[in-house]
């Protein structure tokens, strides 16, 4: 089966999405990606990474909540993942990773940024008391604008407050240098979500947009998180903090949870400091679809998992 059909049928079949997401989360290829459905398998995971030298950032994964209810029971569960982790002594190595998109963004109300506003403050306000941090995700490029305009809202109270932003954009050479100064945490990444206008198409392109933003960051008197697997960006960051005589405190390599976990031991061994996005909840398969279309081998894996044919 080539590689476009199987991607075409893991995404929009509705009886594959059904079976993958009743499959017991007991899968291997799950699993390796998704720490698993509870706080508690969160709290583990970060356990487990913090023996291994490394720090992580803790996603609950829910997308698109465009239900009132549904955004506080996210706001709830980020409450119960703070409390664990300070339960289990594990402020100082883990973070948050918050989507606007689950806490209001995504709500069809005209006050959508306010009501996002507050919830993202209700969870800044929580981690804040434990002295932990939090980095918000940048998702569709439609949402640039206003999550950044969010971000600046709460920095003003919560100057820990991290954001990504995506090289592929074009815009985003210009938000590098506008975030750049001391104080600002910046998690640049080459962008899951390709949008039609105003990004670079090509792997060649998006990586020299990638190189040209590390080097504002790194430039800048900020904190920035290269969140990147790939080999020569990473060669890349380390050669650019070299050369503007940075601290190997003073920035972070972030990779996702399942991928080269031997190369984010590796680079930790070598005294990089090495932060770890960790996705976990109920409602992974989006998010496990988005890693399976960056990874063709990876999507082959989880369709013979759940039985299809290749
Ligand atoms: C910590 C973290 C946070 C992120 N946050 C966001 C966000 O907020 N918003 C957003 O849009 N995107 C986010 N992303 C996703 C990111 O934008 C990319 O889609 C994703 O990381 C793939 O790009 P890449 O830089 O790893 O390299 P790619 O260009 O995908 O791959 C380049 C090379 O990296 C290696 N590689 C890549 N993937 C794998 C793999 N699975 N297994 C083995 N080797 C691999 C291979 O050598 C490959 O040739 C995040 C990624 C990370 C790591």
């Amino acid at each position: 089966m080539v590689v476009r059909q199987a991607f075409n049928l893991v995404s929009r079949n509705d009886a594959v999405k059904r079976i993958a997401t009743n499959a017991p989360l007991t899968r291997d290829v799950v699993r390796r990606f998704v720490a698993g459905e509870r706080t508690s398998d969160a709290v583990r995971v970060a356990g487990e990474l913090a023996g291994a030298g490394l720090r992580c950032t803790l996603s609950y994964l829910s997308e698109d909540v465009t239900d009132v209810a549904q955004v506080s029971a996210v706001v709830d569960q980020y409450r119960r993942l703070i409390a664990a982790l300070e339960d289990a002594d594990l402020t100082d190595r883990a973070e948050l990773s918050i989507k606007l998109g689950a806490i209001g963004q995504a709500l069809p109300d005209s006050d959508a940024d306010q009501i996002t506003l507050q919830n993202a403050t209700a969870i800044c306000e929580a981690a804040d008391k434990v002295g932990m941090t939090a980095t918000v995700d940048m998702e569709e490029h439609e949402t640039v604008e206003a999550t950044l305009s969010t971000v600046r809202q709460l920095r003003q109270r919560f100057d820990w407050l991290g954001v990504a932003l995506q090289a592929d954009l074009m815009r985003t050479e210009d938000d590098c240098r506008a975030l750049s100064y001391a104080g600002s945490r910046v998690r640049l990444c080459k962008g899951a979500y390709r949008a039609t206008e105003g990004c670079h198409q090509t792997k060649q392109d998006i990586d020299l947009a990638f190189v040209r933003c590390l080097k504002i960051l790194m430039a800048g008197g900020g904190f920035p998180m290269i969140a990147t697997h790939d080999p020569r960006m990473i060669e890349i960051t380390s050669a650019v903090a070299v050369r503007h005589d940075r601290e190997r405190s003073s920035y972070e390599l972030q990779m996702l949870y399942g991928v080269r976990p031997d190369e984010q031991k590796r680079l930790a061994s070598l005294g990089e400091r090495v932060r770890v996005y960790v996705p976990y909840g109920a409602d992974w398969y989006p998010w496990l679809v988005r890693r399976m279309a960056e990874r063709p081998a990876n999507l082959m894996l989880l369709l013979k998992s759940i039985g299809v044919p290749g």
